[in-house]
């Protein structure tokens, strides 16, 4: 039997602002346990939420990126669950009308629908301790606040999509898009951006969707590939048994590679949503969605299609612009003497990543700049070195700052002095190039000064940069005296 996977993404990711959602906490990471808590976010009777305006801010941003609409008003809901790490037993977020609505994200020319995307806050962390950290096992259980209340946007896709490989880049892209925007950090290793997956098969060609089971527990672009592919041939196999596929929640195991049945889900019933009775609806003004239109950088897909302009390739230009290299490798290619963008293409997707990767470095304060980069592709380019001294050069300039002309000069690389070995290149050079010569014997101060520079570049071509220049300015003296 052929099937057809269909996929819903449920991505979690927290939002970049200095306060919490409703309190003015800190929203920090690593602070002392129950540090960053207040009357509002620990949930004591009497106090009262005051919605964080930069949320909202962040959520408009989202709009423009994403091609959002953005209903007049939202309102904030209690969903009503018992959980320890919940202090006030009952989560707000949202739920029948959310700050965003029916938007989209083109992945490879599809477009893929989200079906909303709405504010809420997260919950505490629960730590168990003894019986190595597992719940069931643990003598007692210790519950640090400080995460309570963090603004969570969650954005939910439409099952629009239809294979592990596309849920892997739906997510690289929007995590890129988040990022862009400066809504969160988006590193789902640490769990600023979580994602579930629902997936469901349907037989090729069938119109009606099949019974969808949600997927948790992915903590990597790999891991939400695996689970994905892992459970779309687990429910083949059980389709094909004849059985049918229960609604339930999986937890992916990352060590073993499956998935494992965790609990049948909750209907949204079993919440008991209500409207948050404390919280205005929020009404976002038509100045404040300017502000966000004004506001918005450059998106990943613009930066691609740039590069791909300048000449880099697709793949180059995915990599470049994902790992934050965009506006180095542009400004690099627009500042090329001789070079082309494959030059810098080269040193860009080898040496400088490579650099980033080990390092951990920025890639907005590399100390080789992308005008050192430049300067670097035209020595590769015109021959003066070759392409693995090139990424010795970038890897000395990455480290110490050194201009790659000046690490070039300094470490002479290959360097040839030998006197009658630089004669005969000199010789070979003069001799190719008669027009030249008698030009120079015929010109005056200025014209001499000139042609000299081309006898040096021809000299310097044909060592590959390694010849002595003092040697080979001496040499050049002594020929061209005539
Ligand atoms: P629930 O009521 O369980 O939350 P929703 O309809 O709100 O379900 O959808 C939750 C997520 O599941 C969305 O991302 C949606 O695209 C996805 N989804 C819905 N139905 C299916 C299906 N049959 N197969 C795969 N994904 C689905
Ligand atoms: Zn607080
Ligand atoms: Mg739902």
């Amino acid at each position: 039997m052929t099937y057809e996977a269909v996929i819903g993404l449920e991505s979690h990711v927290e939002l970049l602002t200095e306060t919490k959602l409703f309190c003015s906490c800190p929203n920090e990471f690593g602070a002392e346990p129950n540090t960053n808590v207040c009357p509002v976010c620990l949930g004591l009777p009497g106090s009262l939420p005051v919605l964080n305006e930069r949320a909202v801010e962040l959520a408009l941003r989202l709009a423009e990126a994403l091609n959002f609409t953005v209903p007049e008003r939202s309102l904030f809901a209690r969903k009503n669950y018992f959980y320890p790490d919940m202090p006030k037993d009952f989560q707000i977020s949202q739920y029948e009308e959310p700050i965003l609505a029916d938007g989209q994200l083109e992945i490879d020319g599809v477009m893929i629908g989200i079906e909303r995307a709405h504010l809420e806050e997260d919950t505490g962390k629960s730590l168990h301790v003894g019986g190595g950290g597992r719940i069931h096992e643990a003598a007692h259980s210790l519950i640090d606040y400080n995460r309570a209340g963090v603004p969570l946007m969650e954005i939910v896709s439409r099952p629009d999509i239809r294979t592990a490989e596309q849920a892997r880049a739906y997510v690289a892209e929007l995590r890129g898009v988040l990022l862009a925007i400066g809504l969160s950090d988006v590193k789902m290793e640490e769990g600023s951006m979580r994602v579930d997956a629902n997936v469901s098969l349907r037989k090729t060609g069938a119109s009606e969707f099949g019974t969808k089971v949600e997927v948790k527990n992915m903590n990597s672009l790999r891991s939400l590939g695996r689970a994905s592919e892992h459970e779309i041939e687990r429910q083949a196999a059980v389709l094909d048994a004849g059985e049918r596929i229960p609604q339930e929640t999986r937890h992916w195991d990352e060590s073993e590679g499956r998935t494992h049945g965790m609990r049948s889900k909750e209907g949204s019933s079993d919440y008991r949503y209500f409207p948050e009775p404390d919280l205005l609806p929020v009404s976002p003004t038509a100045e404040a969605r300017d502000k966000a239109r004004g506001s918005l950088p450059e998106l990943p897909a613009a930066m691609r299609a740039r590069l791909v302009n300048l000449g880099i390739s697709e793949q180059g230009a995915r990599t470049l612009v994902d790992a934050g290299l965009a506006t180095h490798t542009s400004t690099a290619v627009v500042n090329l003497a001789v070079g082309k963008a494959r030059d810098v293409e080269v040193l860009e997707l080898g040496a400088v990543l490579a650099h980033i990767n080990e390092t951990g470095e920025s890639p907005t304060d590399l100390r080789l700049t992308a005008e050192g980069t430049a300067e670097l592709a035209d020595l590769v380019a015109s021959g003066v070195i070759s392409g693995s001294q090139g990424k010795e050069v970038a890897a000395v300039s990455l480290t110490a700052g050194t201009s790659p002309k000046a690490v070039v000069e300094e470490r002479g690389l290959a360097q040839v002095s030998d006197e009658s070995e630089l004669a005969a290149i000199i010789d070979a050079v003069i001799a190719a190039n008669p027009d030249e010569v008698a030009a120079y014997r015929a010109g005056d101060e200025k014209a001499q000064k000139k042609k000299r520079g081309f006898f040096m570049g021809e000299a310097m071509k044909a060592t590959k940069g390694s010849g002595n220049p003092q040697v080979l300015n001496s040499l050049l003296d002594d020929r061209l005296k005539g």
